[in-house]
C-alpha cells in the first residue's frame, strides 16, 4: 500500500527483537499463531447490505483440507461484540452440512470443534452464520460527496471486523463474493464478476469469483454508486476504472494511465496472476491500497492532472508482488513494499529516463538515513510487533527498494531481471520468505549472496564514508574511511567519480570496500577538478565529508 504522508507512526523495536539481531541471526517469524493442520481453499461470504443500517449479515462458507490427521479444532478470526455491544461480530451458527458444530466466540476468535477427527488429505466445508455492525475493516459511510458506500480496508489483520478467516497471509485461498445490495449500487470485489440477478425489494446480488489464491487482506468490496469504464486488455484481462460519478471526467482521464505500468510489469516480470484488474476510488486509509485484481485509492486520488502516476505504478506492481508472491510472514514485509518501490522508480526509468529515478533513489537514500538515526536498532527484516505498527516503514518501503538497486548492480541488469522473473514464477500466487529470494538470485547469478544479504537486509544500517584525495605525479590517490558508529565494516562496491572536463560525465573507477580505511591509488594522465564519490547512485551510503586533501 501506499502510506499517507501524515497520520502513521512507526515504532521502534521490542528488547527481545534488538537480542536477536545482536546475535546477526535472521529475525524470529511473527508470533501469529498458526495452524498447521489446516489448508483453507476457498472462502465464500455471503453479506447483505443494506440502506440505513451499519449492520451486516453473512454467512461464511469455509472449504478447507486437513494436511495432517486428527485436526479437531479450526481457530477463525473474528471480532467479537464489544463491551458495549454497539460494534463487533455475533456469531450464531457454525455448521457442516447437516451436522451442528459446538464453538466458542471468546477473545476475538472462533474456535470451532470439528467432530470426528480428520485424516489428512481429507476436505470439509465449515459454514458461519453471523451478524453485527463493524467497527472497522468494512467502512460503510458517506463518501466525500455524501453518497453512502461500502469499502473493504482490510490490512494488514482487519478482514477480521467483518470475515470470519485465517486473518494471516500464511494461508492464501480463492474467494467470492456474495453481496446482496440496494440495485442501486454496484459492486465490485477481487476476480471476476459471474453473476448478476435482479432480487425483489429493489435489491440485486451481485457475485464475484476469485479463483487465485490470495490473502485475506485483499478480500474486499467495494458498494456504491460508480461510474465504470474499460480502458483495455492486458493478456486478455480487462483493465476498469471505478470512479464516482460525479468525478467521472477527471477521473477516467486520470486512471487510463494504469495501463502503462501494467504493461510494463508484464513484460519485465511475468503473466499477470488475475482475471482483471479494477482502479477503484474509495474510502481506504492508505494512499492506496492493492487489494488483488481490486486496487482502492484514496477518494482525492483524483485531480484530473494525472498527478498520481507514481502511485498507480506502486499499487500496479504490488499485483506480483505482494498480492501474487506474498510474504508468509510479517516480519518479511519488505517482500511486498520494497519491491514496490523499487519497481515504481523503475517503472520511471523506464518512462521518464534514468535521471527521474535517480532523483526518486537520492530521495529515499536521505529517508533511509534519517530513519536510521531514530531506529538504529531496526534492519529491513526485522520483527513484526504484535500490533503490526512497525511492518510499514522506511525499512521495508525505501531500504528494501535500495537494496534491490544494489543488487541489481552487483549481479547486472540481465541476471537481475532473470531472477526477479524467476522469483515470480517460482513463488507465483503462493508465499516466500527472504531466503526463498536469495536462493532465487544465487541460482540465476551463480554467486554466493549470504554477506550481501546479511549486510543489507538482517543488519541495521549503512556506511558512513568520508576520506580525501590528492593527485601527484601521475597518480590519483584516494583514502576512504568508513565512519559508521556500528561494528559492521561494509563489503561493498563504490564508484570513484573523476571529473576531468568540466561539463562532461565523470569517469568511473571502481574500487571495492572490504577494510574501514582504505587507500586507492589510480594512474592518471590529467590532474583532476574534482573527485566525487558514487557518482552514479549506486551505493546506500551516507556521504561524509569529502574532499581534496590541501598541499
Ligand atoms: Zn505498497
Amino acid at each position: 500500500m501506499f502510506r499517507r504522508l501524515i497520520g502513521r507512526f512507526v515504532g521502534g523495536v521490542g528488547i527481545a527483537a534488538v537480542m536477536l539481531m545482536a546475535l546477526g541471526a535472521p529475525a524470529a517469524a511473527d508470533t501469529y499463531t498458526r495452524q498447521p493442520g489446516i489448508d483453507v481453499q476457498q472462502y465464500i461470504f455471503r453479506i447483505e447490505l443494506k440502506d440505513g443500517t451499519r449492520a451486516i449479515s453473512g454467512q461464511a462458507d469455509i472449504d478447507l483440507v486437513f494436511k495432517t490427521d486428527g485436526v479437531a479444532e479450526l481457530l477463525l478470526d473474528l471480532i467479537g461484540a464489544s463491551a458495549d455491544g454497539k460494534t463487533g461480530m455475533t456469531v450464531s451458527a457454525v455448521t457442516s452440512g447437516a451436522q451442528t458444530l459446538a464453538f466458542t466466540h471468546e477473545h476475538n476468535r472462533v474456535r470451532i470443534q470439528l467432530g470426528p477427527a480428520a485424516k489428512a488429505g481429507d476436505r470439509r466445508r465449515v459454514t458461519v452464520q453471523y451478524s453485527g455492525v463493524p467497527a472497522d475493516g468494512l467502512l460503510i459511510g458517506p463518501n466525500k460527496h455524501g453518497e453512502p458506500v461500502f469499502f473493504g480496508d482490510n490490512f494488514p489483520d482487519r478482514a477480521r471486523y467483518w470475515l470470519p478467516t485465517i486473518d494471516h497471509p500464511y494461508d492464501k485461498s480463492a474467494c467470492e463474493f456474495v453481496i446482496t445490495a440496494p440495485e442501486a449500487y454496484q459492486v465490485v470485489a477481487p476476480g471476476a464478476l459471474v453473476e448478476t440477478t435482479s432480487l425483489a425489494e429493489n435489491r440485486r446480488l451481485t457475485r464475484y469469483r476469485e479463483a487465485v489464491p490470495i490473502t485475506t487482506y485483499c478480500m474486499v468490496i467495494g458498494v456504491g454508486r460508480f461510474a465504470v469504464e474499460t480502458i483495455g486488455y492486458v493478456h486478455g484481462a480487462p483493465i476498469q476504472s471505478w470512479v464516482y460519478p460525479s468525478e467521472r471526467d477527471p477521473g477516467f482521464a486520470d486512471f487510463r494511465i494504469a495501463l502503462k505500468p501494467m504493461e510494463l510489469f508484464s513484460w519485465r516480470i511475468g503473466p499477470y496472476a488475475y482475471e482483471k484488474l479494477a482502479n477503484v476510488q474509495s474510502k481506504t486509509r492508505y494512499g492506496g491500497m492493492e487489494n488483488a485484481s481490486t486496487i482502492f485509492y484514496r477518494e482525492g486520488v483524483v485531480t484530473g492532472k494525472g498527478t498520481n502516476e507514481g502511485l498507480f505504478a506502486h499499487e500496479i506492481a504490488h499485483q506480483w508482488f505482494g498480492d501474487s508472491v506474498t510474504e508468509s510472514d510479517w516480519d518479511h514485509t519488505w517482500l511486498s513494499e520494497g519491491f514496490a518501490t523499487y519497481l515504481t522508480h523503475v517503472y520511471n526509468e523506464y518512462t521518464f529516463g534514468r535521471d527521474t529515478m535517480v532523483r526518486g533513489l537520492r530521495r529515499d537514500r536521505e529517508s533511509v538515513i534519517r530513519y536510521y538515526d531514530r531506529n538504529p536498532k531496526s534492519a529491513i527484516v526485522t520483527p513484526a510487533t504484535e500490533k503490526l505498527d512497525n511492518i510499514l516503514s522506511t525499512n521495508s518501503y525505501q531500504k528494501g527498494g535500495w537494496f534491490l538497486h544494489m543488487l541489481r548492480r552487483l549481479v547486472g541488469d540481465e541476471v537481475f531481471w532473470k531472477g526477479i522473473s524467476t522469483f515470480y514464477m517460482r513463488h507465483r500466487n503462493g508465499n516466500a520468505l527472504t531466503e526463498d529470494f536469495q536462493r532465487v538470485m544465487e541460482e540465476v547469478s551463480g554467486k554466493p549472496l549470504q554477506a550481501f544479504f546479511r549486510q543489507w537486509v538482517y543488519t541495521p544500517g549503512q556506511p558512513v564514508i568520508k576520506g580525501s584525495w590528492t593527485y601527484a605525479a601521475g597518480v590519483l590517490t584516494v583514502e576512504l574511511h568508513q565512519a559508521q558508529a556500528t561494528d559492521t565494516v561494509y563489503t561493498t562496491a563504490l564508484d570513484i567519480g573523476i571529473v576531468t572536463d568540466r561539463g562532461a560525465a565523470p569517469k568511473v573507477e571502481v574500487v571495492q570496500l572490504v577494510q574501514r580505511d582504505q587507500t586507492f591509488t589510480i594512474s592518471l594522465d590529467k590532474e583532476p577538478l574534482d573527485v566525487v564519490l558514487d557518482p552514479n547512485t549506486w551505493l546506500l551510503m551516507q556521504a561524509g565529508e569529502f574532499a581534496r586533501k590541501p598541499r
